[in-house]
């Protein structure tokens, strides 16, 4: 049993980690950049150690101090959360060579997702259903053409080493091939290191569909049915809803034995995400997250698992507390990403928080490391606040998430709120009807006209 866990992040993840930990007992350390001295997160955990200045790469990035705060406070156990140093596989390693236990999965398991070319590979050996594309990355221009002819035109060029959506080039033309392939190669190594690209058919208009599991390491993994991340802009996730108002219950169970299967094939330990993209009835996989993710809540708020508590019990060796038979799906859940940007522009927008106020009542929660008079740092990723709503039906869920939007003040900053307020408004959103392109539409409709 872990008698003391340090959270290796900050903000609204730092404090939904430590919430798990108080609730079963064990102690908490918190580590903090010179920025974040004020920080709830370290406000409310046990002891908390301050490991460099404010750039997340001499602090929250930094291995080595953050292996000394772990070793002088006596932790057993590191937890990652999302971002920073949680897809790090060496990072994972490193942990588990002073003795200390990583809350995740192995070191071999995230580098293996971290290369999308090997991923595919590997989920596809094991069943997955994977978007046609080349064998692998594409060796020249010969190479590449010979693909964009199989599988015809559009393609997609991706990194693989790529993350967050960059370095990613539609082609729609022959023509464009030769150029495109060129560029996505140079920006591969200029952003990851790593110049290896692949070709994937271009899906038009999909959805993204996302399966969570967990998996105790002992051979048994569950799912938790999906999430829908559809409403993207730039390839960031900005609503998630939970269950997907595209699938109907024979595709959710289909999808998630097709899921387990192959995770069990991997022996995959931990909490893990599979993505797909899903059009015309049919699942594509695109990568599998080997983290805890922001969108979380909205699958605890449906089944009534607490993912934090699972992650930590497979990491002391123990099974899993629930069996595929115990998981039932409740309601509707939609988390709304709450971030410090102008509604508008979407330029990130810190500085200090006057008057707070969190909407609360039956079905509401609130998961932020905002308080009245806070700074809003500069450094770090703007979002501020993750507000998720539960409902009988998802038309109960969207009438609470409305009001709940309606009650919630961040006065002195720019928030996104006003634009949560639109997308909850829409008829498309309304009855469900929509794909992964369609946010970025909306805001674009509403730039030519201003
Ligand atoms: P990253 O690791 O950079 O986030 P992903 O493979 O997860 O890259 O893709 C990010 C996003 O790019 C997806 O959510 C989707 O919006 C889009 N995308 C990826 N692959 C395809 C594809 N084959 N066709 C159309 N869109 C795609």
């Amino acid at each position: 049993m872990f008698e003391k866990v340090l959270i290796a992040n900050r903000g609204e993840i730092a404090l939904r980690i430590l919430r798990a930990c108080r609730e079963m007992g064990i102690a908490t350390v918190a580590v903090h950049s010179s920025a974040d001295t004020d920080a709830m997160h370290v406000r409310l955990a046990d002891e908390s150690v301050c490991i460099g200045p404010p750039a997340a790469k001499d602090s929250y990035l930094s291995i080595q101090s953050i292996l000394s705060a772990a070793t002088i406070s006596h932790a057993d156990a590191i937890h990652p959360g999302y971002g920073f140093l949680s897809e790090n596989a060496d990072f994972a390693s490193m942990v588990e060579e002073h003795g200390i236990a990583f809350i995740g999965p192995t070191a071999d398991h995230i580098r293996l997702m971290g290369d999308k070319v090997a991923a595919k590979a590997a989920v596809q050996a094991a069943g997955i259903p994977v978007v046609p594309g080349s064998d692998g990355a594409v060796a020249d221009l010969d190479d590449a053409n010979r693909v964009a002819q199989d599988i015809g035109l559009p393609v997609l060029i991706k990194a693989a080493a790529g993350g967050g959506g960059r370095g990613m080039k539609v082609v729609r033309e022959a023509g464009e091939l030769a150029d495109a392939l060129k560029m996505a190669q140079m920006e591969a190594m200029t952003a990851f290191g790593n110049g290896a690209v692949y070709i994937e058919k271009f899906l038009g208009r999909p959805r993204h569909i996302e399966i969570q599991i967990l998996a105790d390491g002992h051979g048994n993994v569950v799912h938790l049915g999906e999430r829908d991340c559809s409403l993207q802009r730039r390839h960031q996730k900005v609503l998630e809803e939970a269950p997907s108002p595209a699938l109907n219950e024979t595709e959710r169970a289909e999808i998630g034995r097709i899921t387990v299967e192959a995770v069990k094939a991997l022996g995959y330990r931990s909490a893990g995400t599979v993505e797909y993209l899903y059009e015309d009835g049919a699942f594509y996989f695109i990568e599998m997250n080997t983290r805890l993710q922001v969108e979380h809540p909205v699958t605890e708020a449906i089944t009534g698992i607490d993912l934090v508590r699972e992650m930590v019990r497979v990491a002391q060796g123990a099974k899993l507390s629930i069996t595929q038979d115990d998981i039932r799906l409740r309601g509707h859940a939609v988390e709304c990403r709450i971030n410090a940007e102008d509604p508008a522009t979407f330029i990130p927008s810190p500085g200090e928080v006057g008057i707070y106020h969190a909407p609360g009542g039956l079905g509401v929660r609130v998961d932020s490391a905002l308080y009245s008079g806070y700074t809003v740092p500069p450094y770090y990723d703007s979002m501020i606040a993750k507000l998720i709503v539960h409902g009988a039906t998802r038309n109960e869920c969207l009438m609470r998430l409305r009001r709940a939007l309606q009650e919630f003040v961040v006065d002195g900053i720019s928030t996104n709120i006003p634009l949560q307020q639109r997308i909850v408004g829409e008829r498309a959103f309304v009855d469900g009807n929509y794909d992964i392109h369609w946010l970025e539409k909306l805001v674009a409709e509403t730039d030519d006209a201003g």
